[in-house]
């Protein structure tokens, strides 16, 4: 019985994901090409990233006036952040809100997840199942995100737990109450340092179980001022030209001096100035704080004095200080009390490196050297980042090619745009791109607009498919490899840029790190050459 074949649904293009990309990939192609266009996402809801990401302090560490869509001046006059950096509750009410000015809801399909994606050569289209529909297109386009792929590590034992434990990356709609609850909470990442002060203030009490030590900066979130507001709302091409000319796409300058310009005096004064101010932007006090060891150390060395300084308990400032890897060679964090809580008399630090967990138990955690009694596990365990998301949908490309296959030693892309193999799938924000190293909604906008730009020039032009070639593919690799060898970036060995928290995956550098100025004027190239780097047929 094939009912589900007779009801396929036909489009021009099918997005996957409601988050910002999918959001804006309809916009573009709906809107402005005319297209026949769906986008499936799995949650109820739009969101993304930020749908599933409901954790306990859960905040966006982009400032919020550059964490916005900037491809409309009107969106930006009627949408007012409330606070220095948005909280997750904001970001959905602002998609919401997006949603609703451009009317998008009524093409995307709720609670659809990609179970399967197919090109058919005879057609030169994409068969694209879900769980319960069977869809076909011409062009597909995954904006599926890089962090949408939990990770929940493979402790022995876990399925024994008679407690409660969650993922921060998929946290429950309705909250958890740690009221009375005893939690334990594995990962001191981004997420981990957001979550631990606002599970301390509630819980009766909470392990943290830390792996590797993390360096962080103080957020100084605030709420906004009525006159920075309208500032925003005056400047905001002043604020557009700024973050689409700095490499990480933050609304601010990364300074010209070196730290050896500098007296030792004025880099102590530098960096309490950076620190007083908070948030990303401290990595930005010097230029060569992400490209020099010795400069990086200078910058290392004043944040662990200040873990010292700040931790009263010694025994957890030494774990806490005890940080071997240079300062932003992994994604900083910033943070709203993180260190200051471990001075609570209701929190414990167990430093995994010295009494690693053996398995979970009925009752909690045992490690090596103690038992942990827990009510709630939080796994603040980060994401299998960037390729995970886009593997989870068994896509299939020409020849019957599984992407998962393809990919065994590491992402194969142009430009982090497509895939050779897999004719007019495009990647927003895949492996290759800058992505995770800037602001995201910036590198979203400038991957739509590129792929809008290109089915619009095939349409035009009356090319079926387009595809990216294998060599201009493996020369993208080399380059995304050396850009980032110019970095302190991969000499992180442990970090999911390298794809090192999965135990298995190949060890790729996955970001490009030339920034999103060099390359965007890559992509435009591309563009002016009227993609001729692709196969177009
Ligand atoms: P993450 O950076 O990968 O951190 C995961 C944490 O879990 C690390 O401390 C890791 O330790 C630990 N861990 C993983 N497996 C473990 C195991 N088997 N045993 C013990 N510890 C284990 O993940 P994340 O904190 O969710 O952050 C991921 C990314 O999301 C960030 O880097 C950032 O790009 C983004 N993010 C952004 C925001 C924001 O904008 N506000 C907030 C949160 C996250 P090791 O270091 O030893 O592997």
């Amino acid at each position: 019985m094939n009912h589900i074949h007779s009801s396929t649904k036909e489009y021009d293009a099918i997005i996957v994901g409601a988050g910002f990309s999918g959001l804006y990939q309809l916009i573009c192609l709906r809107d402005q090409l005319g297209l026949k266009c769906v986008v499936l996402e799995t949650g109820d809801d739009v969101g993304g990233t930020w749908y599933w990401n409901r954790y306990p302090g859960a905040r966006c560490d982009t400032e919020s006036h550059a964490y916005s869509y900037y491809f409309s001046d009107e969106l930006l006059k009627e949408w007012t952040w409330s606070e220095r950096y948005p909280g997750h509750e904001e970001i959905r009410e602002y998609m919401n809100f997006v949603a609703s000015k451009f009317d998008l809801k009524k093409d995307i399909l709720f609670k659809q997840k990609v179970t399967s994606a197919k090109f058919i050569e005879d057609s030169n289209n994409w068969n694209v199942k879900t769980d319960n529909n069977n869809f076909k297109c011409k062009f597909l386009i995954t904006a599926v995100g890089c962090l949408s792929n939990t990770n929940i590590p493979k402790i022995k034992g876990l399925e024994n737990f008679e407690g409660s434990y969650y993922h921060t990356g998929n946290w429950p709609k309705n909250g958890v109450s740690f009221v009375n609850k005893t939690v334990g909470q594995i990962g001191t990442g981004s997420t981990g340092i957001q979550a631990v002060p606002v599970i301390a203030a509630e819980a009766k009490h909470l392990t943290v179980f830390q792996r590797t030590a993390n360096y962080s900066i103080p957020a100084r979130n605030k709420p906004l001022t009525e006159e920075f507001k309208k500032q925003v709302k005056e400047n905001f091409q002043n604020y557009k030209d700024l973050i689409k000319r700095t490499p990480n796409a933050h609304p601010f300058e990364i300074s010209d001096r070196l730290v050896s310009d500098v007296n030792s005096e004025e880099m102590n004064q530098i960096y309490e100035k950076a620190w007083e101010k908070g948030g990303l932007q401290f990595r930005a006090a010097f230029n060569d704080l992400v490209t020099n060891f010795e400069a990086n150390k200078t910058a290392s060395d004043f944040i662990k004095n200040k873990i010292n300084e700040t931790v009263l308990n010694k025994k957890f400032a030494s774990i806490l200080s005890d940080i071997d890897h240079p300062y932003a060679g992994k994604r900083p964090p910033i943070d709203s009390n993180y260190f200051e809580t471990y001075n609570r008399d209701n929190v414990n630090l167990i430093d995994l490196r010295r009494d690693p967990i053996k398995c979970i138990n009925k009752n909690g955690i045992e490690t090596e050297k103690n038992n942990f009694d827990l009510d709630i596990i939080v796994f603040a365990t980060g994401y299998d980042a960037m390729t995970g998301p886009l593997l989870n949908m068994n896509i299939l490309g020409k020849n019957n090619l599984k992407l998962k296959n393809d990919w065994k030693e590491g992402p194969k892309t142009f430009l982090g745009l497509q895939i050779p193999g897999f004719p007019n799938l495009f990647t927003v924000t895949g492996p290759g791109s800058p992505s995770v190293l800037t602001n995201m909604p910036m590198a979203i906008e400038q991957h739509v607009e590129w792929i809008r730009d290109c089915i619009s020039f095939m349409i035009k032009k009356e090319y079926t498919t387009i595809e990216a070639r294998s060599n201009l593919a493996k020369k993208w690799g080399k380059e995304v490899n050396r850009v980032a060898n110019k970095t302190l970036l991969p000499t992180v060995k442990h970090s999911w840029y390298l794809g090192a928290n999965i135990p298995g995956k190949p060890r790729v550098f996955m970001p490009y790190a030339g920034g999103l100025p060099r390359y965007s004027k890559i992509c435009d190239d591309v563009k002016k050459n009227n993609f001729e780097d692709f196969i177009l047929a």
